[in-house]
């Protein structure tokens, strides 16, 4: 992990000038370094403090996310007037709003933010990973299952489409979205511009928007995905993964291996479909998926040129 004032020296901010910081939670990754900030005040929802001095930090399980000193930081803070309580959802300046989203920790909240291309969600940890808002299986931090399920969907409503939502630890946003300079590759992106076309992930992400749309309770229609995708399919065998991908069933990536030239690339993925433990003991079986993906690159973009599925994968 680097350090957050280093990154914000980075754009040539000075870590004490900055007046205001938002707290999405107070997990050891998302908190502290509090004295490196002399004249901040800081943002976050009253039930975060509450759990995290109160009763169920007993159990490591839970209060292994937090570090101790990070919390009394708070509360001297709290002490010297500079911390901030929300209850629920505010807007803190225009086209810049927090929302509480509970679930992995009790005061979770993220935020949303007006750009040139509509509004963004920076998600936090409201979902780890793309993966866990397609599958509908949250991380396994988590003190209500329930409230982080929510959270998915709060994400969802806040913005236009999948592609406006910033996932806190997922490593495909630092290939999806471009660097602000040279001198800040691999170490921050840009969010007011779309996720990149001109990157084969790019396309593998609106598989994975494919298939979460499929575990949603709205009915899936072929018409809504991407034409690159539309073109290319082959409806039958969509029509398995229509079969087999419904909520709570096991769709899960187990390998994605992309190569690629300079305007040719390659994509493998492994997928298990199919019925979970939780179901049906008669009907436990899944299979492995495999989809091989042919990419060209088309003004810029790349493109589906040839699918393939294999089922089940073997060889
Ligand atoms: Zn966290």
């Amino acid at each position: 992990m680097r350090c957050p004032v280093e990154t914000l020296a980075a754009f040539d901010i000075d870590a004490n000038e900055v007046e205001d910081v938002i707290l999405t939670h107070l997990h050891y990754d998302h908190a502290g370094n509090f004295d490196r900030f002399l004249r901040a005040r800081f943002h976050h929802q009253e039930r975060e403090p509450a759990y995290a001095t109160g009763r169920f930090m007993r159990y490591p399980r839970l209060s292994h996310s937090f570090e101790v000193e990070d919390i009394c930081g708070i509360v001297r803070l709290n002490y010297a007037r500079r911390v901030l309580f929300y209850v629920g959802d505010t807007e803190l300046a225009p086209g810049l709003t927090i929302h509480a989203a509970g679930g992995h920790s009790a005061g979770l909240q993220f935020v949303r933010i007006r750009t040139h291309r509509g509004f963004v969600v920076l998600a936090s940890d409201v979902s780890h990973f793309y993966e866990n808002m397609a599958s509908e299986r949250p991380f396994t931090t988590a003190l209500h299952i329930g409230e982080m399920l929510e959270g998915f969907d709060r994400l969802l409503a806040l913005t236009s489409d999948e592609s406006h939502i910033v996932l806190g630890h997922d490593p495909l946003v630092m290939e999806l979205y471009p660097a602000p300079s040279a001198q800040l590759e691999g170490i921050a992106v840009r969010f007011d511009v779309p996720p990149s076309g001109a990157h084969p992930f790019a396309q593998i992400t609106r598989f994975l928007v494919f298939t979460w749309r499929l575990s949603a309770r709205l009915p899936v229609r072929m018409e809504d995905y991407s034409t690159d995708l539309r073109q290319t399919s082959q409806r039958q065998t969509w029509d398995l993964l229509f079969r087999y991908h419904k909520p709570g069933t096991a769709f899960d990536f187990r390998e994605l291996a992309v190569t690629a030239g300079a305007d040719v690339a390659f994509a493998v993925a492994i997928l298990w479909c199919g019925p979970d433990s939780s179901s049906n003991p008669i009907d436990k079986d899944g299979f492995l998926f495999r989809l091989t993906v042919g990419l060209r690159k088309v003004d810029g973009d790349w493109r589906i040129a040839h699918e393939h599925h294999s089922v089940p994968a073997s060889d």
